[in-house]
């Protein structure tokens, strides 16, 4: 099998491309094995990771990962960078290839999305998803050029303004994209806190679980799949998107769906605490996680947890 390019290049260029996620995650404890499923990676196929696909295919192969699930970004809105970043077809052949040359080494390879929701790009994305088939798709809010919470004006607009109007415009749209019916899971539920940081920490947004409780019931109305993605345990709000006691809410408001990423953008991060966000599904009652492989969404059993599940 011929590789285009290295783990070493991965590494290299990952630190040269702009919008990297800062990731602070050196401890190889935290490193998972064993596991089912990750359902949010991005390659070199993203604007901002440089990862060969064959890098997660070997790891994954390595640390008995049996099915990953590549997200690479597609967003909407003309100029930024994950518009028209690669063409859909390069993207299928190369998820399909790879899968195929893994499949036999034991790890299934799905050819997933994560696309930027954007109400005003609405019917585009309605568009795109009509004409292109992806395994499973996932629906984020990000923060944008204008948004109130670019780096270059959060610090105005959280000034003098209480939490649930400082958040609004982000969870307003996370519940347009949840309505929508677009997307299997949401990604990052409660990402703001990432934006928001340092005027307003996790705490703040944890003391006040009201403000989520609409963005989670709208997830159990609608069958949309809650996402437990383990990047913000490596970026600076600490916790996960969301919170362990915000997935334990969605369980005591009838929520049944649920999955699970890494949101790597770097090769080490493939899997990254990800028997801890399966340990806190199952300590908030979840049995399975929720995926699917194009069609219908099917069940994956979530393992039992490292040492015996925790009581609550
Ligand atoms: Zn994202
Ligand atoms: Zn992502």
């Amino acid at each position: 099998m011929s590789l285009m390019t290295t783990d070493e290049e991965d590494e290299h260029r990952a630190g040269q491309i702009g919008r990297v996620l800062v990731d602070d995650a050196t401890d190889p404890t935290a490193q998972a094995r064993d596991l089912p499923l990750d359902a949010h990676l991005h390659t070199k196929l993203s604007p901002d990771s440089s990862v060969h696909i064959d890098s997660y295919a070997r790891q994954a192969v390595e640390r008995g990962i049996a099915e990953i699930c590549i997200t690479d970004h597609v967003d909407f809105v003309p100029g930024t960078p994950a518009f028209d970043f690669v063409p859909f077809d390069v993207r299928e052949r190369t998820v399909r290839d790879a899968a195929e040359r893994w499949g036999p080494d034991g790890v299934a390879i799905r050819f997933g999305v994560e696309i930027t929701y954007d109400a005003r790009h609405e019917t585009a994305i309605r568009d795109h998803l009509r004409s292109h088939a992806y395994d499973f798709v996932i629906g984020s809010v990000h923060v944008y050029e204008e948004s109130p919470f670019h780096a270059s004006r959060v610090a105005a607009w959280v000034d003098g303004r209480p939490l649930d109007e400082i958040v609004a415009p982000y969870f307003g749209e996370v519940l347009l994209a949840i309505r929508s019916g677009l997307f299997d899971t949401i990604g990052h539920l409660d990402v703001v806190k990432r934006y928001l940081h340092p005027y307003l920490t996790a705490a703040d947004l944890g003391e006040r679980p009201d403000i989520l409780e609409p963005v989670l019931q709208a997830l159990v109305d609608s069958g949309v799949a809650l996402e437990l993605n383990t990047s913000g345990l490596r970026q600076a709000v600490g916790e996960t998107y969301p919170s362990a006691l915000t997935v334990t809410r969605f369980r005591e408001l009838g929520g049944s769906r649920v999955t699970v990423g890494s949101d790597a953008h770097r090769r080490d991060l493939l899997g990254w605490r990800l028997a801890d966000a399966y340990d806190a599904l199952r300590r908030a009652g979840f049995e399975s996680v929720v995926f699917r492989r194009g069609g219908e969404p099917v069940r994956i059993e979530i393992p039992a947890g490292r040492g015996g599940v925790a009581a609550p």
